[in-house]
């Protein structure tokens, strides 16, 4: 038998994030990613438009970070939990207390996105059912969302393009409402708040929290929408009773132009989830904060605790390098990096909207949209973007850039150049 190269083992026997292991798609092997600049094995340098994944902030390989990470190293990896703490846990705790909203106390480590939602979920049934409210125990959600991908994170997702149409009954059944309309500069408009208004007058015994991601909803279709529709939601959720819970996990530590979306609106949640750019994407963190009330609730009900603890709970090593990424951001002038990254982006990607297949272009603070009138063809698109020297992936009708906030003008110039250039000549492909 011939041995396998390492692209080809890595087709044959390893599982992608959704791929089919029939037919894969091609991966790029990379040696190394340093600041803003990802190495293929080959020696191809790309320009990273996507922080892999809203994670990598501050680019690949920082120093500090680094140092942070290896500081830790020396006095330990991990240890449990359950009846122990440690420097990393309190010190980021300290730091997440003094930038999240003011109202939220109590600090709840988990290991990824979707573990900090399903934490969430399970915080707001539990503050029902400690108050005699056992048949609290459903969520409303907005149409285009995404919280992940564990089971009753899943049920939250857009039902349409997220995971319902493949896991149909065997996922709980969510209120969804329309995805917010208003855009995000748009004159606002209380009809789109009109259908939430109508499930919580209806449905409010049976719902624990609505969720939702503030102003900008990623996975489900990189949508921004208008801050009044927080406030009017806050308004409703206090007026039946209902939780109210931000996923900031996308859209936390700057990304939008503000530290976290909600304070585009100035409207605070019970239960919030943050995570990916936690860590300034070294390893998997995440964090659901929740207020005084809400966790001393859930400590007087008769299970007496919250339910949640998993085996590596405020890892050490993630908080440390979570510490140190946080700190890194603060000490900066973030929100003129920010700002110069969105003038950038708007000032390159506003020619595409002038295109008869071009749907939309949206920019909001370091994020860059370009809605197509047809899916891309994401494999072709992938190697046009390499050859060029660039690395974005887009999703369904969406070309789209987050790059880490240590791209240099120069860098950031040269990706949107080119994915300007990809996207003007698929013109001939969409004729
Ligand atoms: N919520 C939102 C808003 C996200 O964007 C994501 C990840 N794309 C998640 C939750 C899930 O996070 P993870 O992939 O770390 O589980």
């Amino acid at each position: 038998m011939t041995e396998l190269t390492d692209l080809e083992f890595d087709l044959a026997h390893i599982w992608h994030p959704y791929t089919s292991m029939t037919q894969p798609l091609p991966t790029f092997k990379v040696k190394q990613a340093s600041g803003a600049m990802i190495e293929l094995e080959d020696g191809r340098q790309l320009i990273d438009g996507m922080s892999s994944w809203w994670c990598a902030i501050h680019g690949y390989n920082h120093p500090e970070l680094n140092q942070a990470v290896q500081d830790q190293l020396q006095k330990m990896s991990h240890i449990m939990f359950g009846g122990l703490t440690h420097d990393p846990a309190i010190e980021l705790g300290k730091l997440l207390l003094k930038i999240t909203p003011p109202s939220l106390d109590k600090i709840f480590y988990a290991d990824s996105g979707s573990v900090a939602v399903e934490v969430a979920l399970k915080m707001a049934v539990q503050f029902w059912t400690a108050q005699g409210q056992s048949q609290k125990t459903n969520f409303v959600t907005p149409r285009s969302g995404y919280h992940g991908d564990t089971w009753n994170a899943m049920s939250v997702c857009d039902p349409v393009t997220g995971m319902h149409q493949i896991f149909g009954s065997s996922l709980p059944n969510r209120f969804f409402v329309a995805a917010p309309q208003i855009g995000f500069d748009d004159e606002w408009n209380q009809a789109d708040i009109a259908e939430l208004e109508q499930v919580l007058k209806l449905h409010h015994s049976t719902i624990a929290a609505l969720i939702l991601e503030p102003i900008v909803q990623g996975a489900g279709g990189m949508r921004f929408y208008h801050p009044e529709y927080l406030r009017q939601a806050k308004l409703l959720c206090e007026q039946y009773d209902v939780l109210l819970i931000f996923d900031e996990i996308a859209t936390g530590f700057g990304r939008t132009g503000k530290l976290f979306a909600w304070e585009w609106a100035g409207v605070e949640p019970d239960i919030m989830c943050i995570g990916k750019g936690l860590t300034g994407g070294y390893m998997t963190l995440s964090a659901t904060l929740t207020s005084k009330h809400v966790a001393e609730t859930i400590s007087r009900g008769e299970a007496g605790v919250f339910m949640h603890g998993p085996t590596f709970m405020a890892n050490p090593l993630a908080c440390a390098v979570a510490l140190k990424s946080t700190e890194v951001l603060l000490a900066q002038d973030w929100q003129a990096n920010i700002q110069r990254i969105e003038k950038q982006l708007q000032h390159h990607l506003q020619a595409l909207s002038a295109l008869d297949y071009v749907k939309d272009v949206r920019v909001l603070g370091a994020i860059g949209v370009v809605e197509l009138n047809f899916n891309v063809d994401m494999k072709t698109l992938q190697q046009q973007f390499v050859q060029r020297g660039i690395w974005i992936r887009p999703f369904g009708k969406l070309v789209y850039v987050m790059p880490p906030y240590v791209i240099s003008e120069q860098q950031l110039n040269t990706l949107l150049e080119q994915l300007v250039s990809v996207v003007e000549q698929m013109q001939e492909v969409s004729a």
